[in-house]
């Protein structure tokens, strides 16, 4: 275990705090993931990355992180129009299809945009619909605890006894008048005593196709249920890190500690953390402002307000050049920005392969290492570690130009520091761009097809010309014809 000083935001406290796990080496720590229909909008890139970044920190450090990322499938299924999805079209959908097939097919999409962005798999990956009666248990104890009652086959929890009680709003600093804000008709609102009580259990409509038995009725359980009675499943009654996006503290998260408290007597979440929201030329993202982008689009820039496809990896650094808690806006100047950014990060990563070292040495990363740690060790300082991580690059380039010498352990040192920092803690693919000494041939091989397919051209042959082209396009090349030749590059 390295000697660190970790400190974190944490929300609830609103202040940085040393982190001291539980557990002396291991860490909990629960993020909510995407509903089934989150296939993977530019929206679920900046949680998956930001938590990506803490898992593979802590992991770094030493600890056995138990990363647990849960799959909404279930409670939120008729509520979300304003994600996104016309309801009727859904709705035809569902008719049609079994359920789950629906969840795989999103979540095989999701699964595979996460994998394009260098995302670590969670170690834990629950689905709500898997844990139904789990849930049905918890809401059993929240009964016994008298913070919950039942109405007409749901069981609602009693917000404004639990906040006469214990207090409600304590993470978001908002109070019960505001949650009666957002709820909706739909929940049932005439069966509860109080219109700001949330569901735990919900008696199905005979048109609702996913139901369980449950004491109460045939239903659903409520959407906030399932990550208070997941995370506890998977990680006890206490556990280290619970996060999400800023858009969940209120209600979800909020409600989520309610549950909790109500249930077991004590909160369970040690470090409550937050990423902020993307936004896309200024503007919140949404179906009805038409700035509602996939992943898939930018990788492959087929969406009408993108200028050009945006590789996952320029996506990812783009993200990770603002800290976690700030916000992120995407335009296509902020891209092509951090895309020539990124390139000039590798470059100097590849140049740094090939670095001579002298007898002498002209200078200094002695603190570089500790820079870095520091910067990470500051509430996951992403934009910081960045910036030192450039600083190693303009030292790599004085070297690689003849105008400063480094010793064999100045470039032992900087290749710890690349190594560690911008691959393994970072998650930047460094071959990404067809780099690296080792793509050489690999390089060139493409280089000399596209050669021939030029022949081809000048000779009129366009099936050979037309062949060269659709099968490297098919194998995932990217190739551009310009004015002095072409240019390629792999997606
Ligand atoms: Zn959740």
């Amino acid at each position: 275990m390295r000697n660190h000083n970790l400190t974190i935001y944490n929300s609830l406290s609103r202040e940085k705090e040393t982190f001291t796990p539980l557990h002396a080496d291991k860490v909990g720590m629960y993020v909510c993931g995407p509903t089934v229909y989150g296939d993977g909008h530019l929206g679920h890139a900046r949680p998956a990355i930001t938590f990506d970044i803490v898992y593979r920190y802590l992991t770094h450090l030493g600890y056995k992180v138990r990363y647990v990322r849960n799959i909404t499938d279930v409670g939120h299924l008729e509520h979300d129009a304003d994600e996104g999805e016309d309801k009727i079209a859904k709705k035809a959908r569902l008719e049609q299809l079994e359920p789950m097939e629906v969840v795989q097919f999103y979540l095989n999409r999701y699964h595979h945009a996460m994998e394009a962005l260098n995302v670590l798999p969670p170690s834990i990956e629950p689905h709500a619909s898997g844990h139904i009666i789990e849930q049905i248990e918890y809401i059993k104890k929240i009964l016994d605890s008298g913070y919950a009652y039942i109405s007409e086959g749901s069981v609602y929890f009693d917000v404004p006894k639990f906040n006469a009680e214990r207090g409600y709003g304590r993470l978001s600093g908002r109070n019960i008048d505001e949650l009666l804000s957002t709820t909706r008709a739909l929940d049932g609102q005439q069966e509860k005593r109080n219109p700001a009580d949330f569901a735990l259990w919900k008696k199905a409509a005979p048109e609702h196709i996913m139901h369980w038995p449950s004491p109460w009725s045939e239903g659903f359980p409520g959407w906030h249920l399932e990550c208070s009675t997941m995370s506890e499943k998977y990680l006890g009654e206490q556990f280290d890190i619970h996060g999400g996006g800023m858009d969940l503290k209120f209600p979800h998260h909020e409600c989520e500690i309610a549950q909790s408290v109500a249930h077991n007597g004590h909160d369970t979440v040690r470090y409550w953390m937050h990423n902020n929201m993307i936004t896309i030329n200024g503007k919140k993202m949404g179906k009805s402002l038409g700035n509602f982008i996939t992943l898939d689009e930018f990788f492959t820039g087929s969406h009408e307000l993108l200028a050009q496809h945006y590789s996952p990896m320029t996506i990812r650094f783009f993200i990770l050049q603002a800290h976690y808690r700030g916000t992120v806006d995407f335009s296509n100047e902020a891209l092509q920005g951090a895309e020539k950014a990124l390139e000039r990060m590798l470059d100097g990563y590849r140049r740094l392969q090939q670095l001579k070292a002298s007898a002498e040495s002209t200078v200094d990363v002695s603190k570089l290492e500790e820079r870095c740690y520091d910067a990470m060790d500051d509430d996951f300082n992403t934009p910081v570690l960045i910036a030192e991580l450039f600083e190693a690059c303009r030292i790599i380039n004085q070297v690689n130009d003849g105008a400063a010498k480094a010793s064999q352990d100045d470039i032992d040192t900087l290749r710890r520091v690349m190594d560690t920092f911008l691959v393994e803690i970072l998650g930047i693919k460094a071959d990404t761009q067809g780099g690296g000494s080792d793509m050489k041939p690999f390089e060139d091989a493409v280089d000399l097809l596209l050669e021939i397919r030029s022949n081809a051209k000048k000779n009129k042959d366009w099936a050979t010309s037309d062949q060269i082209r659709d099968r490297l396009k098919e194998i995932g090349f990217d190739v551009k014809d310009t004015k002095d030749g072409f240019e390629w590059k792999l997606l």
